[in-house]
C-alpha cells in the first residue's frame, strides 16, 4: 500500500506490515474508486500532506493558485514514488474556481472521496488599520473557499457511503494573536463549520476533522521572529510532515470514529 512512502520525508509507514488488514482492504478499494484533493499543494504542509496520501495509495490532485513550477516539483514526487498527482491551478477564493477544480480532478483521478482545505494566506495589521480587502480575501481563502469545496465534495461522499475532510485550521482563532484578526476569524470559524458539518454527515460514513498547526516552518511563517518558538514547549518549530502525518491518519479508514474534532499539531503550545 505505502508504494511511494519512501518520498515523504519523515515517513513512518504506518501501514507498512498490516496490508493485509480488513481495514487496510477497505482503503485499497477506495482508493481504487476515489482520489484525494488538496488545496494549496504546491509547498509547505499542503505539499507534504499531497504525498502523505500519496503513500497510502491515493491518486491526488495538487491545486495551486499562482506557484506552477513547485506545483510540478510536488506532482514529480509522487510520479517518482510510483504515485498518480495531476496539478489544478485554481484560485479557491473565486466562487466559479472551485467547480473547476472538482471537474478536472474528477475528470483525471475519479471522485474526490478525501478533501483536504489547506490553501491559506496572511494579511496581518492591527484591527484598527485592517482594511475591509485584507480582511475578504482572507475570509474568502481561508474559511468561504472551504465551505464551498466542502458542500461540493459532500454529495460525491455521501452517495460513496465514504469521505474524509480536513480542513486547516490554526492555533490562532482558538488564541488570540495580535494583527490577525481576520486570520483568527477564518481559522475560529473553520473549527465551528467543522464542528457542525461532523455532526450533519456523521451517519453517511463521512468524517469532518480539522488540524490547527501552531509555529510550522514555511514560506507563510519565514518573517516571523524567534520570540514565537521560544514560547513553544517543544522548542522547534514544527515541520510540514508532521501536520502531514496527522492527514495521514484523520484520512485513513482506521479514524472512521473521529469526527467533528480539531487536532492541535503545535509542540505543546496551546497545552
Ligand atoms: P504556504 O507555505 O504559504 O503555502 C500556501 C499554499 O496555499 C500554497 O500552495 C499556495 O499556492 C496556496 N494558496 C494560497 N492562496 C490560494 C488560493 N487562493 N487558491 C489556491 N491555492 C492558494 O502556507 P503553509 O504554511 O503551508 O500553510 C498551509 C495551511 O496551514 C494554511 O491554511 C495555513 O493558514 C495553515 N497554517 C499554517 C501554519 C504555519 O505555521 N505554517 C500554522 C497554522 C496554520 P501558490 O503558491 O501556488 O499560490
Amino acid at each position: 500500500m505505502s508504494v511511494v512512502a519512501s518520498i515523504c520525508d519523515g515517513d513512518a509507514s504506518p501501514q507498512g506490515e498490516q496490508a493485509d488488514t480488513s481495514a487496510s482492504a477497505l482503503e485499497g478499494a477506495r482508493v481504487r474508486e476515489g482520489c484525494a484533493l488538496v488545496t494549496g499543494a504546491s509547498r509547505g504542509i499542503g505539499a507534504a500532506i499531497a504525498c502523505a496520501l500519496a503513500a497510502d495509495g491515493w491518486p491526488v490532485a495538487v491545486n495551486y493558485r499562482a506557484d506552477e513550477d513547485a506545483a510540478a516539483s510536488t506532482v514529480a514526487r509522487i510520479q517518482d514514488g510510483e504515485g498518480r498527482a495531476l496539478a489544478v491551478r485554481a484560485d479557491v477564493s473565486e466562487p466559479g474556481e472551485i467547480e473547476r477544480l472538482f471537474e478536472a480532478a474528477e475528470g483525471e483521478l475519479g471522485r474526490v472521496l478525501v478533501l483536504v482545505n489547506n490553501a491559506g494566506v496572511r494579511r496581518d495589521d492591527l484591527a484598527l488599520s485592517l482594511s475591509d480587502e485584507d480582511w475578504t480575501h482572507v475570509i474568502d481563502t481561508n474559511l468561504t473557499a472551504a465551505f464551498r469545496a466542502t458542500r461540493y465534495a459532500l454529495r460525491g461522499m455521501i452517495r460513496a457511503r465514504f469521505g474524509r475532510v480536513i480542513n486547516l485550521a490554526s492555533i490562532v482563532g482558538p488564541r488570540a494573536n495580535a494583527g490577525q484578526a481576520n486570520y483568527a476569524a477564518a481559522k475560529a470559524g473553520l473549527i465551528a463549520m467543522t464542528k457542525t458539518v461532523a455532526v450533519e454527515v456523521a451517519r453517511r460514513g463521512v468524517t469532518v476533522n480539522a488540524i490547527a498547526p501552531g509555529l510550522i516552518d514555511t514560506d507563510m511563517t519565514a518573517d516571523l521572529n524567534g520570540e514565537l518558538l521560544s514560547a513553544v514547549p517543544a522548542r522547534r518549530a514544527g515541520r510540514p510532515e508532521d501536520v502531514a502525518a496527522c492527514a495521514r491518519f484523520l484520512a485513513s479508514e482506521q479514524a472512521g470514529y473521529v469526527t467533528g474534532t480539531t487536532l492541535y499539531v503545535d509542540g505543546g503550545l496551546s497545552a
